[in-house]
């Protein structure tokens, strides 16, 4: 360096837009969280008691942000896998964790599998409608008797003639008292291991479809989460999804997706609550000081900066090798355990740093941290997370 060279000064004001995202990703930013914040987040409070409305799927097929990484002959927008993580990112503007799950489990967990292994009749008549936002998704894995064990999931199907029928039951199934179609996964074959599972698309007005409780929960209070039985449902051939015998790959495909969206979700929210508390840290005063001064709350800002960039790196990288064709299950189960862990870390401490007013309802700040809780146990728990990591080395 020459003397005469200009003093670099660290440029922590400086756009931290990272190297996989592109000029149309922000704008794609821009505009869903103008959305989020303008027709979305008012309500949130109000739909903690209601549930999100059906119209909000309506209003975001219309602005097409249901189909942004969805081919366009299916009225999709055609665009790469990161715009689906932009979407998850920014729709925590909601500021309504139940209604990015909804959202979520259509766009990202129910309709890939659709899209992946569906055939084209299926796909035009499930698809082109829930892009469009005028039928809602959901998919059914969780029984009673079995969440983390899926092997151990006890809904039969049995072929009868043309058709099949199922009996069972679903539960903790987010968008189930809503939704039109279920894809759901049943045991087809009791003797033959893994490859005994096979996905049906089961349309929610089929009889024998019973949509039992409404169950209540800690948090994610603006989705609808259902206990579902399934009585003597018959469904022609037609139904299945994908190949007979293979639902069991077929849904743990669908599950890395599932989990790295969710934790770009858990990596956004973390953010939008440090962001909402660190203005909080400068405004409080005490002690005749800003809270945010003294050096215990300000390292743990610290502490929740690092946390979040990490998480954040570790999701795009982990999406740079999705988008590009790898099957990275190991880093997808570490992103998802990491971001999980620290979103529900960072509303923790975002509380701490809110005293009395993190508990109370008015802030925000205690349904971010019940809304993400959620998140170290939906879509597989840490436990599970581990054990796949673990067993990644041989052991
Ligand atoms: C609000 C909400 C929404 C959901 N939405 C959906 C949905 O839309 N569709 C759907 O199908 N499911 C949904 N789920 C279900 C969710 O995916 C399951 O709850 C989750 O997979 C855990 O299963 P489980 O509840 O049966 O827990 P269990 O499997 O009974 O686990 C209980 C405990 O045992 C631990 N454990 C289990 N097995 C092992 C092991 N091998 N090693 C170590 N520890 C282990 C677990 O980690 C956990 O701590 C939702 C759940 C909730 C709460």
């Amino acid at each position: 360096m020459a003397a005469t060279d200009p003093v670099l000064k660290p440029d922590f004001g400086a756009k931290r837009t990272h190297f996989i995202l592109t000029d149309e990703h922000e704008q794609l930013r821009e505009s869903v969280r103008s959305f989020a914040t303008k027709e979305l987040a008012p309500h949130a409070e109000q739909w903690e008691e209601t549930t999100f409305p059906d119209s909000v799927f309506r209003r975001m097929g219309a602005l097409g942000f249901l189909g942004l990484d969805k081919p366009e002959q299916y009225g999709g927008q055609g665009g790469d896998y990161y715009s689906a993580l932009v979407l998850a990112e920014e729709i925590v503007h909601s500021g309504s964790g139940g209604l990015a799950m909804g959202v979520a489990v259509h766009t990202d967990m129910a309709m890939p599998p659709i899209l992946a292994f569906g055939t084209e009749e299926q796909k035009q008549e499930w698809v082109v409608p829930a892009i469009a936002g005028e039928k809602i998704l959901c998919l059914g894995i969780t029984e009673p008797d079995a969440g983390s064990d899926v092997a151990g999931i006890k809904t039969r199907a049995v072929r009868d003639g043309d058709d099949y029928v199922i009996n069972g039951s679903k539960t903790y199934i987010t968008n189930g008292h809503r939704a039109d179609v279920i894809v759901l996964v049943t045991k087809t074959d009791p003797d033959a291991g893994y490859d005994g599972f096979t996905l049906f698309l089961v349309p929610m007005d089929a009889p024998g479809v019973v949509r039992e409780a409404r169950l209540r929960k800690l948090g994610m209070h603006a989705s609808d989460t259902a206990l579902l039985a399934f009585q003597d449902v018959r469904v022609p051939a037609s139904a299945v999804l994908g190949q007979v015998g293979k639902g069991f790959y077929h849904i743990m495909w669908e599950l890395q997706g599932e989990r790295l969206i969710g934790a770009a979700g858990c990596v956004a929210g973390a953010q939008h609550c440090f962001d909402r508390t660190l203005q909080y840290a400068l405004e409080r005063t005490a002690f005749g000081r800003q809270i945010g001064r003294f050096q215990a709350i300000r390292h743990k800002f610290a502490e929740m900066a690092t946390k979040i960039e990490t998480a954040r790196q570790m999701v795009y990288t982990t999406a740079w090798r999705f988008k590009n064709g790898e099957y990275p299950v190991r880093e997808i189960s570490m992103a998802k355990l990491y971001a999980s862990r620290i979103a529900v870390e960072v509303a923790d401490e975002c509380i701490q740093i809110h005293g009395g007013a993190g508990y109370m309802k008015e802030y925000g700040v205690e349904r971010v941290w019940r809304d993400m809780r959620l998140n170290r146990i939906g879509a597989g728990t840490d436990e599970i997370m581990l054990d796949v990591i673990g067993r990644s080395y041989g052991l």
